[in-house]
């Protein structure tokens, strides 16, 4: 066995494992990630951070260099193909509550980059690439992981951290159920360079609208427009990914538009699934590794990132002798009810609200916007629950 003088092993570079590291070595607590992959991801994922959210990174001293690299997106808006707008709401409104009362456009890529330039050199980071977590086995003093492929071999550690992704070997091996469901269509993101604005100059940089037919949001990033859509189950992923299909896509969003050039189109399934247990013993379950969801609110990266957080704050004051280990319960306590009350039910509720097919269920969403449009406590109440603030507070207070 290669002896492992860290006494915390993070699986898996995301967003999530190397947040986790970056508040570690923080604390003045030496970490190892280990990443299956030879370099960190460049896919194109999550491109939206909360306020809550950029409020953590900065903390850790990232969000700077993230903002720069971001687009600032003052305001988001809601919409209905038969309704038009209704309603756009400034999150300076909440500014009083955040230090960065706007949503940052940056694709999760960015972030992993920042950390990992930043912590490199530090003595009490270290990060080995192509080594994949096999295997894992706990006793009552520590954590063995075996490691595959031209690594084969085995490194023991106090306490382990599963952010590696959804599906997390760090839950397989320890037979944590991850309950919930898949949803039948699968959405579609196709990145435009098309100038949205030019035929749409009312859209602001984050903006959703509700068709019975077929929803569709968009989000503004940096020199691109990127338009979601669902897809119907039963049609083929070939088709799915073709540039006709997403020229079609984006015409049905822009009426008359047609023909738009094609960067990029992203195609994938949805699940909204919850891990049994965020802790067994010694191992803990983070990001996605603990729970998935579909991107309507921009809430996977994000809880993920505040359940890293909300682990290390416990997890290193344990470390250094300053609490007893039973604190870490605390974990699963706040984060998986926060997980189930706000991110399950508030994605699941985005996305009903955004295909509402009856006019009961239009005119509930209606209400719901134009009455925050109209009451400023019901305006605030949508931006803190919409920024996961309101989660944030809810978990804290478990
Ligand atoms: C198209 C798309 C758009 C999205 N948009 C948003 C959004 O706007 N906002 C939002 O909040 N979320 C969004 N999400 C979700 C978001 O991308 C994920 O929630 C986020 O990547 C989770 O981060 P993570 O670090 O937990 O997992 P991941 O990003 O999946 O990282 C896991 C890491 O672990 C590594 N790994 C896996 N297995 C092992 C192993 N056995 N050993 C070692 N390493 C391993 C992987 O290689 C990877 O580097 C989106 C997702 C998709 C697909």
């Amino acid at each position: 066995m290669k002896s492992n003088s860290r006494p915390v092993i993070v699986a898996g570079a995301g967003p999530v494992g190397m947040s986790a590291a970056a508040d570690l070595v923080r604390q003045g607590i030496p970490v190892l990630v280990l990443e299956k992959n030879a370099t960190l991801s460049l896919e194109s994922r999550a491109s939206t951070f909360h306020p809550s959210t950029l409020d953590m990174l900065d903390d850790l001293g990232f969000a700077k260099t993230l903002i720069s690299e971001g687009l600032i997106a003052p305001k988001v808006q809601y919409g209905s193909m038969i309704d038009g707008e209704l309603g756009t709401f400034d999150f300076a409104d909440i500014s009083d509550l955040t230090r960065h009362p706007y949503r940052l456009q940056a694709e999760q890529f960015k972030l992993t980059r920042i950390i990992l330039d930043a912590l490199k050199d530090h003595p009490l980071f270290e990060i080995r690439f192509d080594s994949e977590v096999t295997a894992i086995r706990q006793d009552d003093d520590g954590v063995e992981i075996d490691l595959g492929g031209a690594a084969n071999e085995t490194l023991r550690c106090d306490w382990l951290i599963g952010a590696d992704g959804a599906n997390s070997i760090v839950r397989r091996a320890q037979d944590i159920e991850f309950t919930g469901f898949t949803w039948p269509e699968r959405f579609l993101v196709v990145t435009t360079p098309f100038d949205v604005y030019s035929v749409h100059p009312d859209v602001t940089s984050v903006s959703y609208w509700a068709d019975p037919d077929r929803w569709h949001f968009f989000l503004k990033i940096i020199g691109a427009w990127r338009i979601m859509t669902p897809v119907a189950a039963d049609v083929s992923d070939e088709l799915a990914t073709s540039d006709a299909f997403a020229r079609n896509s984006v015409a049905r969003a822009l009426p008359g538009v047609e023909n738009v050039p094609i960067e990029h189109v992203t195609l994938y399934r949805v699940h909204q699934r919850v891990a049994g247990n965020f802790r067994k013993g010694r191992t803990f379950l983070a990001g996605d590794a603990a729970h998935i969801n579909n991107p309507l609110g921009g809430m996977g990266m994000n809880g993920g990132i505040h359940d890293a957080l909300n682990l290390t704050a416990l997890l290193g004051p344990v470390i250094q002798g300053a609490q007893p280990s039973g604190t870490l319960d605390a974990y699963d306590r706040q984060r998986r009810a926060v997980t189930m009350d706000a991110i399950q039910v508030g994605t699941i509720k985005n996305k009903r609200n955004l295909e509402a097919k009856t006019e009961e269920d239009r005119e509930a969403f209606k209400k719901e916007i134009r009455e925050a449009m109209t009451d400023k406590e019901k305006g605030r109440a949508l931006l803190r629950r919409i920024s996961m603030i309101e989660s944030l507070d809810r978990a804290a207070s478990l």
